[in-house]
């Protein structure tokens, strides 16, 4: 997949991408990153990216000709691809949309700084906008690393199959059930018993019980759209009933 990232922070992505699994999709192919400087698109003596908002108030908006002259240069290049916003105005990014994003073939992200960006980019030349949650950060840039990893591990082939992604958190509405590790016994604190059983059976029904269980309380929203059998409906009522 092709990551065209707009920023007028490039030097920011220098070291997220140049390890573990992006590091090894990005030299095997999987994933191509393209980073691209929006003052590179400035045509004033200055470079300048933003100006001051009509209407007066706080801050400086990010002027729309950089950026538009940037997302054509993508395009002759690269090609046309899926034009994503960054902005605490937009939907909120989850698993679902990652999932949804990885089977695209070009995503292009606009990272916003300042105030934001003038909305007639928004209006125009955008496909998407999303947002990493309800807060408001410094710039797009830390969303768009975000965005790239959360969604190059998705592509097939980016992850080993010692690392599959089918049972993770949010995979299936459910969060994850507890992992452990070796030694068997920390600072008084023993693994389940089941878990060193060898009965895969039982480690997978505990396995569900404790994703249950963890979902129900942590995040019990999350229960509402999850596919549940009527073994799983039956495990949530005893944990509640339990307290
Ligand atoms: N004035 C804007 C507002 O109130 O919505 C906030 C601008 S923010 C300081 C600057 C840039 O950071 C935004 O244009 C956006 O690209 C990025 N940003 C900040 N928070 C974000 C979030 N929660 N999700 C995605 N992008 C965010």
């Amino acid at each position: 997949m092709r990551f065209d990232i707009l920023t007028i922070f490039p030097e920011m992505f220098a070291s997220p991408f140049e390890h573990s699994i992006l590091k090894r999709a990005r030299e095997a192919g999987f994933v191509d990153i393209n980073l691209v400087n929006i003052r590179d698109f400035a045509e004033d003596r200055r470079r300048m990216t933003d100006d001051y908002p009509y209407g007066g108030g706080n801050g400086m908006v990010m002027k729309p000709e950089p950026i538009v002259r940037a997302l054509r240069d993508v395009e002759e290049r690269r090609g046309k691809g899926k034009v994503i916003l960054l902005s605490p105005s937009g939907k909120e990014f989850d698993q679902a949309t990652a999932k949804r994003l990885s089977i695209e073939q070009h995503l292009v992200l606009i990272c916003g700084r300042y105030e934001g960006v003038d909305e007639r980019v928004r209006g125009a030349f955008v496909d998407e906008e999303m947002s990493l949650g309800d807060y408001i950060l410094t710039g797009g840039e830390f969303p768009a690393m975000v965005i790239v990893d959360a969604v190059s591990r998705l592509i097939p082939g980016v992850l080993g199959c010692s690392e599959s992604p089918e049972e993770e958190s949010f995979s299936k509405d459910l969060l994850e059930y507890p992992q452990y590790t070796r030694p068997p016994e920390f600072e008084g604190m023993r693994v389940p018993d089941v878990l060193l059983s060898g009965n895969h059976a039982e480690i997978s029904r505990w396995r569900r019980r404790e994703a249950l269980r963890k979902t129900l309380l942590v995040r019990p929203d999350l229960l509402e759209k999850a596919d549940l059998s009527e073994e799983d409906k039956k495990i949530i009522n005893e944990i509640k009933g339990r307290g």
